[in-house]
């Protein structure tokens, strides 16, 4: 539930309030606010009843249910954006932040080439899976262990921050110690396990959205991450299943960019790559991305995409890169400058 204090609501009313909840066997995830504070309170008490005893307290403006199965990630729970600091790279406010590199680190040669040439490009975050989810066990696993340090290689030569892939939560600690955002990938959006674990983690967690997976699945599994104790979570579009796999891997879901951007105070990014599966189209999605008001990108950069281990189809290469970097500042321009247009009006709103 949430209860809105009136503008000018003391200190003195605000406690009240929340032993009141707490009486109710309710817990506060979150007291925020800019014009008025939002008391944001979880837990399975007679909600009926709370809400009864909240609503003629003073200070209050009003006590409503948050009808949604997710809770914490909303942004009726908690009207104040996420903001996600990297280093010095902010995700989920004015910038836009590219995160790039290949699919899998292959050796030192390519991932430091790849380092230096999404750096220089405008990347401000390298990316690189050492632990590989594939399809086939045949099929190239990635390095593993040698793969993270590789990145750490990278990240000490070029200054950039690293994101890469944890499938077990056995592994949550070697890889949290490695890198800088640790990814879940779409296959593992519903390990809940290792969602709880990720929860106990002190780095920002980078959350792919399975392909059969609905926005409300999404934002159930960030809910678990952040239950357990982390709210750093950055969602991530990256395609939902197509019947059409003649012609693309999977189907871009655009339109859920902006749905939740509505639905949450998450910062929400684009997987143009995986998204479609191939190169030629990847530019293109990516500038859609920008123009539906993603908070970054995550692209595949490959020095010889044609000759890469995992995902090559779907690579650019440097210089494909770098063009399309140049072209994604000027929309960024015209989607704030819709957004000030709407005055903040939420999409869902708009369309009521
Ligand atoms: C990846 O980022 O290389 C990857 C495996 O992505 P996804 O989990 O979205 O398939
Ligand atoms: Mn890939």
């Amino acid at each position: 539930m949430i209860v809105a204090m009136k503008k000018g609501a003391t200190g003195d009313q605000v406690t009240t309030v929340v032993q009141t909840i707490q009486q109710f066997g309710y817990r506060v995830g979150s007291i925020e606010g800019e014009e008025e504070t939002v008391i944001g309170a979880i837990g399975l008490g007679d909600v009926t009843a709370c809400l009864e005893a909240v609503g003629p307290l003073p200070g209050v403006m009003r006590a409503v249910r948050i009808s949604t199965p997710f809770k914490q990630v909303s942004l009726t729970f908690r009207p104040v954006r996420t903001v996600v600091k990297v280093g010095d790279v902010s995700i989920g406010g004015e910038e836009l932040v590219v995160m790039a590199g290949p699919c899998a680190v292959e050796n030192e040669e390519q991932i430091m080439a790849a380092a230096e040439a999404v750096k220089k490009a405008g990347a401000k975050i390298l990316r690189g899976g050492a632990f590989k989810p594939r399809s086939s066990p045949y099929s190239f696993q990635g390095l593993g262990f040698e793969g993270l340090q590789l990145l750490h290689k990278a990240r000490e030569l070029t200054g950039l921050s690293i994101v890469t892939e944890v499938m077990s939560a056995m592994h949550v600690d070697l890889v949290s110690n490695m890198a800088d955002i640790v990814q879940v990938g779409a296959r593992n959006m519903r390990n809940y396990e290792l969602l709880k674990e990720l929860g106990r983690c002190r780095k920002p967690v980078l959350l792919k959205r399975a392909p059969d997976a609905s926005i409300t699945d999404l934002l159930l599994s960030a809910e678990y991450i952040v239950e357990h104790g982390n709210s750093d979570v950055i969602l991530c579009e990256r395609g939902i299943v197509t019947f059409d796999k003649e012609y693309t891997r999977n189907t871009c879901d655009i339109c859920s960019i902006s749905v939740l951007k509505d639905l949450t105070h998450l910062p929400v990014i684009l997987d143009p790559s995986h998204a479609c599966g191939r190169r030629k189209l990847v530019p293109g999605l990516a500038r859609a991305g920008v123009a539906m008001g993603v908070d970054g990108l995550i692209i595949e950069v490959h020095p010889e995409p044609r000759k890469a281990l995992s995902d090559g189809s779907q690579s650019l290469d440097f210089p494909q890169f770098s063009k399309l970097m140049t072209s994604l500042g000027s929309l960024r321009e015209v989607w704030q400058e819709s957004r000030r247009e709407f005055n903040g009006t939420s999409h869902l709103v708009a369309l009521a």
